[in-house]
This record gives C-alpha cells, structure tokens and sequence, in this order.
C-alpha cells in the first residue's frame, strides 16, 4: 500500500510543473537522474541536459532521450497535456470521456482519444497482485457481461464476459472467451493461490475448484445473496457496480479498447483509499512501451 500524502490540487499542479521543461526533467529524474545506472557504461550520476534539445549527455558520452520508450514518446501533445491529463485521469472518480479531455486541453478529436486510450495503456502497466488469496483467507469469484459497440470498421455490437476476484478489498479482472469449467478452471488455479477458501454463484464452471484442493463455499443467488454462515460475494458486486457505472459513464467502449478501459476501473478501484497518490504514480513510473508490451499489458485484462 502507498501512504497517504499531501492533497494535490490545481494550484500545486501549476507549482510544481509550470511549464514544458519542468515535466521533461521530472521524468528525466524519474527515470535516469541519480538512482538509476547510465545504460551505456553502468555509472551513477554525472547527466548533463544538452542546451536548447530534450536530451541529455552522460560523461561517457552517451546521450540520451528521456520520453523514449514511455508512453509519451514521439507524441504531438505537450507534456504539460499529458501530465494535466493525468492529473485529471487521477482526480475522477467516475471515468474521464475523450470529449472531456479535449475541451479541457482544447486539443483535437482524434488527439484526445488516442491520449485517453494512452492514459489507459498507462496505467494497465502499473502495478496489480499477481494472485489472491491464501491460507485462511476468502476469495470471491463472479463474473459479469459488459456491452460493447461497433468500432469504426463495423461489426456487430455485443457484449463480453469478465471475470473478476476479489480479496481483502483487492480485485483482479479481465476478460474471459466463455464461462466455461475447462475455461475457468485454469484461469483461476492459476491466480488464487492454494489454501484460499473460494465463494461463488452456482454457476457449473466453478464445480471443479474443490478439486484443485480449495474449499468452495457456492451460494444460490436465487434463494439468497447469502449462505447461512455469512458468506457473500459483496465484495465482487460491489466492484461490479463501479464496472457497470464507469461504463456507463464512458459510453461508447469498442471490444477493441474494452480492456483498456478494465485496466482503469481496475487500477483506480484498488487504490480507492490512497487516491492522493495516484497522480504521483502515474508520473513516477514509466514501464518500456513498445509494441511487444502492449501485447503482454493486454494480456493482463484479456484472458481470451
Ligand atoms: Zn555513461
């Protein structure tokens, strides 16, 4: 868990990144500055910014981009856009709209929307559990549809399934090709860890989990939401219902983006009681973005 820090308002935003080169060396110091080893001869430290460019000069002579390889690189958008529009992502709590952003920053149509869908790229990338769940602990497992339109090539509007944990107000979710046992079974062995104690609907895909050595607590939701010993799936419908409003609120979500848009949800709902500090982690960790890792970030909330 993060701790808590100071609020971070508009005025402090203006403070402390008044202008381009503000933004430029504070992601110059995030990612290289005196923590992190020169990639070409390995030492700390000894930068020097090489006047009127956005690069900067080791004392081996290696030069480097900052912005390469991070989700900001070679844009057409400033980098006070970019860091205002985190700022914004960081600071709603229902979901921000391209149509938002680009009245805000009084950018174009296809500019806001390519930055929207970067944001999200963005912080699919942070950091998220591996697996819940333990010895002595309970997991939640339900799954949900979520409709989806048509993109600009056509096709029909549809819906897909996602599948969704939850432990110790954590959750982890992603898309899943059908609710199948063969489906799900792995998915989940693979993501609850062993000793966990598992509460699910009656659904015939979850039969198996007692099986693969969890105790499986399965309660009718058509009798109650309850089993007689308290067990619920609370926690897992409660983030449903973040899910089922952020897509409301965001509208228009093709099969295509609909990950991205689970990573968001996804992302903010885990540090729904560190808020504060969300801002501050979106501007201090750039993890590689290239091609290959767009692929393994999808992978992350599409499970299909
Ligand atoms: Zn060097």
């Amino acid at each position: 868990m993060i701790a808590k820090t100071k609020p971070f308002g508009i005025i402090q935003f203006f403070e402390r990144f008044p202008d381009e080169d503000a933004c430029l060396e504070h992601i110059f110091e995030t990612r290289f500055g005196t923590h992190s080893p020169c990639p070409s001869c390995g030492e700390l430290g000894h930068w020097s910014r090489i006047k009127r460019t956005k690069k900067w000069r080791h004392a081996c002579g290696k030069h480097i981009s900052p912005l390469r390889g991070t989700v900001m690189y070679r844009s057409n958008l400033s980098l006070m856009a970019w860091f205002y529009a985190f700022f914004l992502f960081a600071n709603t709590s229902i979901g921000i709209r391209a149509g938002f952003i680009r009245r805000q920053l009084g950018i174009g149509h296809k500019s806001s929307n390519r930055l929207c869908q970067m944001i999200r790229i963005h912080m699919a990338a942070m950091a998220r559990p591996q697996m819940l769940g333990g010895e002595g602990k309970t997991v939640q497992i339900d799954e949900v549809y979520l409709r989806y339109i048509a993109n600009s090539e056509g096709g029909p509007n549809d819906a897909v399934i996602v599948l969704g944990l939850a432990c110790d107000g954590q959750v982890m979710s992603a898309i899943v090709p059908d609710r199948k046992s063969g489906t799900l079974i792995p998915l989940l062995v693979a993501r609850v860890k062993p000793g966990s104690k598992v509460v699910t609907d009656t659904l015939s895909g979850y039969q198996k989990l007692a099986q693969h050595g969890f105790q499986h607590v399965q309660i009718n939701h058509s009798i109650a939401f309850h089993d007689f010993r308290g067990h619920t799936t609370n926690n897992i419908e409660a983030y449903w219902a973040t899910v089922r409003r952020m897509f409301r609120a965001a509208r228009q979500v093709s099969r295509e983006n609909l990950w991205t848009f689970l990573a968001e949800i996804e992302f903010k709902y885990n540090r729904r009681d560190t808020k504060d500090s969300i801002f501050e982690e979106l501007i201090s960790n750039f993890p590689p973005h290239d091609p290959e890792s767009y692929r393994t970030l999808q992978g992350r909330f599409d499970w299909s």
